[in-house]
Protein backbone atom coordinates (compact mmCIF):
# COMPACT_ATOMS: atom_id res chain seq x y z
CA UNK A 1 0.00 0.00 0.00
CA UNK A 2 1.40 3.34 -0.81
CA UNK A 3 1.00 6.01 1.71
CA UNK A 4 0.02 9.87 0.91
CA UNK A 5 2.43 12.60 1.08
CA UNK A 6 0.66 14.09 4.36
CA UNK A 7 0.60 10.45 6.07
CA UNK A 8 3.48 10.03 8.20
CA UNK A 9 3.92 6.19 6.83
CA UNK A 10 4.95 7.79 3.61
CA UNK A 11 8.27 8.43 4.60
CA UNK A 12 8.53 4.84 5.99
CA UNK A 13 7.64 3.73 2.19
CA UNK A 14 10.70 6.33 0.65
CA UNK A 15 13.45 4.88 2.56
CA UNK A 16 12.28 1.44 2.65
CA UNK A 17 12.43 1.77 -1.31
CA UNK A 18 15.79 3.46 -1.06
CA UNK A 19 17.40 0.85 0.98
CA UNK A 20 16.44 -1.58 -1.08
CA UNK A 21 17.89 -0.01 -3.76
CA UNK A 22 21.24 0.71 -2.27
CA UNK A 23 21.46 -2.52 -0.94
CA UNK A 24 20.91 -3.99 -4.23
CA UNK A 25 23.64 -2.00 -5.73
CA UNK A 26 26.23 -2.98 -2.81
CA UNK A 27 25.20 -6.51 -4.13
CA UNK A 28 24.23 -7.66 -0.45
CA UNK A 29 20.59 -9.54 0.52
CA UNK A 30 18.47 -8.83 2.75
CA UNK A 31 20.28 -11.39 5.18
CA UNK A 32 23.72 -9.86 4.68
CA UNK A 33 22.37 -6.04 5.55
CA UNK A 34 20.22 -7.64 8.57
CA UNK A 35 23.56 -9.21 10.15
CA UNK A 36 25.74 -5.90 9.55
CA UNK A 37 23.72 -3.95 11.38
CA UNK A 38 22.87 -6.48 13.90
CA UNK A 39 18.78 -6.44 13.34
CA UNK A 40 16.85 -9.39 12.33
CA UNK A 41 16.20 -10.67 8.47
CA UNK A 42 12.25 -9.90 9.23
CA UNK A 43 13.37 -6.40 10.62
CA UNK A 44 14.99 -5.40 7.15
CA UNK A 45 11.91 -7.21 5.34
CA UNK A 46 9.75 -5.52 6.95
CA UNK A 47 11.79 -2.18 6.30
CA UNK A 48 11.80 -2.78 2.78
CA UNK A 49 7.95 -3.54 2.20
CA UNK A 50 5.33 -1.42 1.81
CA UNK A 51 4.36 -2.27 5.05
CA UNK A 52 4.39 0.17 8.25
CA UNK A 53 7.80 -0.59 9.79
CA UNK A 54 9.15 1.90 12.16
CA UNK A 55 12.63 1.68 13.02
CA UNK A 56 15.24 4.53 15.15
CA UNK A 57 17.14 7.13 13.23
CA UNK A 58 20.22 5.25 14.38
CA UNK A 59 19.42 1.61 12.35
CA UNK A 60 18.88 4.59 9.83
CA UNK A 61 22.03 6.02 10.41
CA UNK A 62 23.73 1.96 10.59
CA UNK A 63 22.45 1.49 7.39
CA UNK A 64 23.37 4.34 5.59
CA UNK A 65 26.99 3.54 6.94
CA UNK A 66 27.05 0.02 5.62
CA UNK A 67 25.25 1.32 2.21
CA UNK A 68 27.84 4.16 2.07
CA UNK A 69 24.84 6.14 1.05
CA UNK A 70 24.36 9.56 3.05
CA UNK A 71 21.35 9.05 5.22
CA UNK A 72 19.28 12.39 3.85
CA UNK A 73 19.35 10.13 0.19
CA UNK A 74 18.02 7.50 2.09
CA UNK A 75 14.91 10.04 2.52
CA UNK A 76 14.43 11.57 -0.83
CA UNK A 77 11.49 10.42 -2.66
CA UNK A 78 13.25 9.32 -6.22
CA UNK A 79 9.52 8.88 -7.77
CA UNK A 80 8.29 12.73 -6.90
CA UNK A 81 11.93 13.74 -7.52
CA UNK A 82 11.59 12.20 -11.68
CA UNK A 83 8.26 14.39 -11.37
CA UNK A 84 9.66 17.76 -11.23
CA UNK A 85 10.28 20.24 -14.03
CA UNK A 86 14.08 20.12 -14.99
CA UNK A 87 13.49 23.51 -16.66
CA UNK A 88 10.79 26.69 -16.69
CA UNK A 89 9.95 28.64 -19.91
CA UNK A 90 11.60 32.28 -19.86
CA UNK A 91 10.55 34.94 -21.87
CA UNK A 92 11.85 38.37 -23.26
CA UNK A 93 9.58 41.45 -22.01
CA UNK A 94 10.95 43.18 -25.69
CA UNK A 95 11.15 40.93 -28.43
CA UNK A 96 9.92 37.01 -28.97
CA UNK A 97 12.85 35.17 -27.61
CA UNK A 98 11.93 32.39 -25.48
CA UNK A 99 13.68 29.69 -23.74
CA UNK A 100 13.72 27.27 -20.92
CA UNK A 101 16.59 27.65 -17.87
CA UNK A 102 17.77 24.82 -15.75
CA UNK A 103 16.36 24.73 -12.50
CA UNK A 104 19.49 24.66 -11.25
CA UNK A 105 20.60 27.64 -12.76
CA UNK A 106 17.53 29.55 -11.48
CA UNK A 107 18.39 28.36 -8.26
CA UNK A 108 21.51 29.80 -7.97
CA UNK A 109 20.59 32.59 -9.37
CA UNK A 110 18.20 32.79 -7.08
CA UNK A 111 20.54 32.13 -3.96
CA UNK A 112 23.26 34.34 -5.21
CA UNK A 113 20.13 37.59 -4.97
CA UNK A 114 18.36 35.78 -1.58
CA UNK A 115 15.46 34.69 -3.38
CA UNK A 116 12.92 32.62 -1.90
CA UNK A 117 11.16 31.89 -5.69
CA UNK A 118 9.59 28.78 -4.16
CA UNK A 119 7.70 30.20 -1.30
CA UNK A 120 6.99 33.75 -2.93
CA UNK A 121 6.65 33.68 -6.76
CA UNK A 122 9.92 35.67 -7.27
CA UNK A 123 11.80 34.40 -10.13
CA UNK A 124 15.54 35.53 -11.13
CA UNK A 125 15.08 37.59 -13.99
CA UNK A 126 18.23 36.96 -16.82
CA UNK A 127 18.93 38.85 -19.96
CA UNK A 128 17.60 38.39 -23.55
CA UNK A 129 20.68 37.21 -25.68
CA UNK A 130 18.89 39.09 -28.46
CA UNK A 131 17.86 42.20 -27.18
CA UNK A 132 19.66 42.34 -23.87
CA UNK A 133 15.89 43.06 -22.33
CA UNK A 134 14.49 41.64 -19.40
CA UNK A 135 13.88 38.01 -19.15
CA UNK A 136 11.19 36.58 -17.04
CA UNK A 137 9.69 33.71 -16.06
CA UNK A 138 6.24 33.07 -17.30
CA UNK A 139 4.08 30.26 -16.38
ZN1 LIG B 1 14.68 40.14 -26.32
Amino acid sequence: MDFKKEDENYIYGVIGRNVKKYRKLKGLTQAQLAEKIDYSLSFVAGLESKKHQTFSLGALWRISLILEVDMYKLCIDEEQEKLKPKFLPYVCENCDYHTDIPIELIDIVSKANSLNYQSKDIYPSFTCPDCNSKLTYKE
